[in-house]
């Protein structure tokens, strides 16, 4: 494998989409398309720069491997998770939840004058943020918190 960019962009397997989703969780681009071959997932991969992360051991039989790849050994996702930390050397805790799951798009932060959110929230949470694509608001509750723990991440520091 060629020597994995600063910030590197992903692209998952069918059979990997949780692994995307914590990938996106700790705040890399990740896509998918469990609809798509591997065939055509490892040119995708190819032609956006990104590292491929797959179970399918028939490289070069059922398909062309891109210039990045990874071949998944576990089936569980925080296994693979710890895969790709430790293959491509990343620091997992260093950006986690700066970008919307769902969207796959950085989050801004937002003033918390102008979030509209439970009474509760507001009162507990000093920092927010928000989704450019989607318009959802989100703060390190404690859904951040037992996050980190599943992945084995250090939460982000409350003055990040
Ligand atoms: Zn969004």
């Amino acid at each position: 494998m060629e020597p994995p960019p600063e910030d590197p962009r992903f692209l998952v397997d069918g059979m990997a989409v949780r692994l995307g989703k914590y990938l996106r969780c700790l705040g890399y681009d990740a896509a998918w398309d469990p609809a798509a071959p591997t065939r055509a997932l490892a040119r995708r991969a190819a032609e956006e720069d990104r590292v491929l992360l797959t179970r399918n051991g028939h490289a070069g039989e059922e398909w062309t491997p891109p210039p990045r790849w990874l071949l998944l050994a576990a089936e569980d996702p925080v296994a693979q998770l710890r895969e790709v930390v430790g293959a491509l050397d990343l620091a997992p805790g260093a950006r986690a939840f700066t970008r919307c799951i769902r969207c796959n798009v950085p989050l801004r932060r937002v003033p918390r004058e102008q979030v509209r959110a439970p009474r509760g929230v507001l009162a507990r949470h000093e920092r927010f943020w928000t989704c450019p694509s989607c318009g959802t608001v989100f703060w390190h509750g404690s859904h951040v918190a037992n996050t980190c723990r599943k992945l084995g991440v250090a939460p982000p520091s409350a003055g990040a």
